[in-house]
C-alpha cells in the first residue's frame, strides 16, 4: 500500500514512517521541517514532500498516487498556540481542509489526529466521547476544528475518516531540547542530565500516558484495514498517572532520586487527563498497549543513546 504521512518527519511521523515501511508499505512524507527533522528518518526508506499542508498545490501532488493518508502535521503545542493563535489555527484547521479536500479529489480514506486537549478541564474521568467539549487554549480549538472538518467530510462526502483523539504520547524520538518540550522528555532529560525536574503545580495532574509503539499500532492498523467512525475515538488506553508516580517510576528506572522543584502552572494546562478507551477496543478488540514501566524504559534507552 501507498501511504502519504503528513507531518512524517515528526516524533509520532518518524515512528509510524518506520513502522509502515519496515512493514512493506511505501511511504511519502509531507512536512516543512518545523518541528520535525530529516535525522528522524535516517535510514528509513521514504519519499519526501517538503512544504506545508497550508500550500494546496503541494498538498494535491502529495496525495497524488497514495492509497491512503495519516494527517499529523500540526503546530502541535498549547505554549505555542498562546503566542500565535492564528499560526496555530492556520496550519491545524486549515491545513486540515486542505488535506481533506485532496483526500476528498482521490476519494482516499484519512486518519486525523486530534486531541484529548478539547475535553478542556472537565472533572469526568475517564473521558468518554460523548463528553461536552470544552477547549481551553487555541491549540486545543484548532484540533477540535481539524477532527470536526474530518467528521464533517465524512458526513457530507462519505469519506472514510477516523479521528483519532491522542492523550500524551511519549517514546523514541520525542524531543527534550526546546521551550515546549512535552513531560516525559523533559523529565527524562533533566534526570539524566543530574538537573532538578521542573513540576508546575503541585504535581498531582494526572494524565494518559500513552506509548508512541502503542499509538502507531493503532494508526498502521488503521491503514491497513481502512478503519473510519463517524464519531471521535479517544486513543489511550484509560491509564492515570500523575506526575510525582511519573517521576518515582524514572528515577526506578534511572536506580537513583530525581530531584524536584515545583513552579506555577502554565496556563491551559489541564488538570486531569484518562481515556475512556471503549470505542477504540470496540475498533480493535485485541490490542494489547505497552505498559507505562516498559515504554518508560525505552525511552528512556533512547535518550541515554543520544548521551552517546
Ligand atoms: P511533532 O511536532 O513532532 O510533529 C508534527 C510534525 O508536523 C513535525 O514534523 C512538523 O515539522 C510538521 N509540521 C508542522 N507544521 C507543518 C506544516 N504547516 N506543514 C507540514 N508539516 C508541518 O508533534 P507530534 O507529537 O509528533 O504530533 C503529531 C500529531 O499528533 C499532531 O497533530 C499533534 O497535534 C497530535 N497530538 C500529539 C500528542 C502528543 O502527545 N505528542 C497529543 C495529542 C495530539
Amino acid at each position: 500500500m501507498r501511504v502519504l504521512v503528513t507531518g512524517g518527519a515528526g516524533f509520532i511521523g518518524a515512528n509510524l514512517c518506520r513502522a509502515l515501511a519496515g512493514a512493506g508499505h511505501e511511504v511519502r512524507v509531507l512536512d516543512d521541517l518545523s518541528t520535525g527533522h530529516l535525522g528522524n528518518l535516517e535510514g528509513v526508506a521514504v519519499d519526501l514532500a517538503e512544504g506545508s499542508v497550508t500550500d494546496a498545490d503541494l498538498v494535491t501532488r502529495a496525495v497524488d498516487g497514495v492509497d491512503r493518508v495519516v494527517h499529523l502535521a500540526a503546530r502541535a503545542s498549547v505554549p505555542r498556540s498562546l503566542a500565535d493563535p492564528v499560526a496555530t489555527h492556520e496550519v491545524n484547521a486549515g491545513g486540515t481542509v486542505r488535506v481533506l479536500e485532496a483526500c476528498r479529489a482521490h476519494g482516499l480514506g484519512v486518519v486525523v489526529a486530534s486531541s484529548s486537549s478539547v475535553y478542556g478541564d472537565s472533572e469526568v474521568s475517564p473521558k468518554h466521547e460523548g463528553l461536552p467539549v470544552a477547549p481551553r487554549s487555541p491549540y486545543a480549538a484548532s484540533k477540535l476544528a481539524a477532527e470536526a472538518y474530518a467528521l464533517g467530510h465524512g458526513a457530507a462526502y462519505g469519506l472514510p475518516v477516523l479521528a483519532l483523539r491522542f492523550f500524551n504520547v511519549y517514546g523514541p524520538l520525542q524531543p527534550a531540547d526546546h521551550d515546549y518540550a512535552a513531560v516525559v522528555p523533559r523529565f527524562v532529560d533533566a534526570a539524566l542530565h543530574d538537573r532538578p525536574v521542573e513540576v508546575h503545580g503541585d504535581g498531582h495532574q494526572t494524565r494518559d500516558f500513552t506509548y508512541v509503539g502503542s499509538v502507531v499500532e493503532v494508526l498502521a492498523r488503521a491503514v491497513a484495514e481502512g478503519t473510519s467512525s463517524p464519531g471521535p475515538v479517544n486513543l489511550a488506553f484509560g491509564t492515570r498517572t500523575d506526575l510525582l508516580d511519573l517521576l518515582d517510576r524514572i528515577a526506578t528506572v534511572l536506580g537513583r532520586p530525581v530531584p524536584v522543584t515545583h513552579t506555577d502552572p502554565r496556563p491551559g494546562d489541564v488538570r486531569h487527563s484518562t481515556a475512556d478507551g471503549s470505542r477504540l477496543t470496540a475498533l480493535f478488540p485485541d490490542l494489547t498497549p505497552v505498559d507505562l514501566d516498559t515504554g518508560l524504559r525505552a525511552t528512556i534507552a533512547w535518550h541515554r543513546s543520544r548521551q552517546g
